[in-house]
């Protein structure tokens, strides 16, 4: 017996239909599995990784009804980074502006638990200090410990911090919160995103995004223990690559 269906469409149901269906047309063009997640961010529009046979893009939902021309740059620019395809994207983004959500950081924040005690490393102190030490304390973002990453097996390649400009929030890899760990490396780590709050995301002349501007890297340097914590790095990868963290 067929189910009755409902009189209206719920929203909800309609999202996850537009949202397969904007799998279909990415598989399609990237010839590869594809699994779209939806969000409604305000900086950052789209991100994508990729896991052995699957492309993972998040997306902002401005690109549920995209036409052809933007699915194709979105998979262009997914394969190869391809820097017209990114031009194209920043365009499409640029027109829909009216769809992105107006939210403040700190309502942002509200909705994200910010645990930055941690076992070893305090990074609320940390942060504190690096403040006043280099940034005269104007830095007025907030700091955490991030969740684990979910990764299967062995780890390649760790991300030991991250800044969202939505939130203004540092977030810090819990692998860090070990008594190994010296603190003049969670230090560099926590100055280095603090250094992502003063240096914003800007397009090379080449087209392609830099999130690592030269002036940033050479901000870099004027951290007390910079050498130190490169070495340290170094000689360290694979212990911080198999830390166990729960969380
Ligand atoms: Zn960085």
């Amino acid at each position: 017996m067929a189910r009755q269906l409902p009189i209206a469409p719920e929203p909800n149901r309609l999202l996850k239909v537009w949202r397969r269906v904007l799998e279909r047309r990415l598989r399609t063009r990237l010839r590869a599995k594809v699994a779209v997640e939806i969000h409604d961010n305000t900086h950052t529009m789209l991100t994508f990784q990729r896991q052995r046979a699957l492309w993972r893009l998040r997306l902002h939902h401005m690109f549920l009804a995209a036409p052809d021309e933007v699915v194709q740059a979105l998979a262009g620019f997914v394969r190869n980074g391809d820097p017209d395809a990114s031009v194209l994207l920043d365009r499409y983004i640029e027109r829909n502006r009216a769809y992105i959500r107006r939210l403040s950081p700190a309502q942002m924040r509200k909705r994200i638990r910010l645990e930055p005690e941690g076992q070893h490393h305090d990074l609320e102190r940390i942060f504190a200090r690096l403040n006043e030490r280099y940034f005269d304390s104007r830095i007025d973002a907030a700091i955490t410990y991030g969740p684990a990453p979910r990764v299967k097996g062995p780890r390649k390649s760790i991300k030991m911090g991250s800044y969202s400009a939505d939130s203004k929030v540092i977030r810090i890899h819990p692998a860090l919160d070990q008594p190994m760990v010296p603190r003049y490396f969670v230090e560099w780590i926590v100055f280095h995103e603090m250094l992502h709050h003063v240096y914003r995301t800007r397009r090379g002349e080449d087209g392609r995004r830099c999130i690592h501007p030269p002036e940033l890297m050479e901000h870099e340097k004027r951290f007390h223990d910079y050498s130190r914590a490169q070495a340290w790095e170094k000689e360290n990868l694979d212990l911080l690559l198999r830390a166990r963290v729960s969380g």
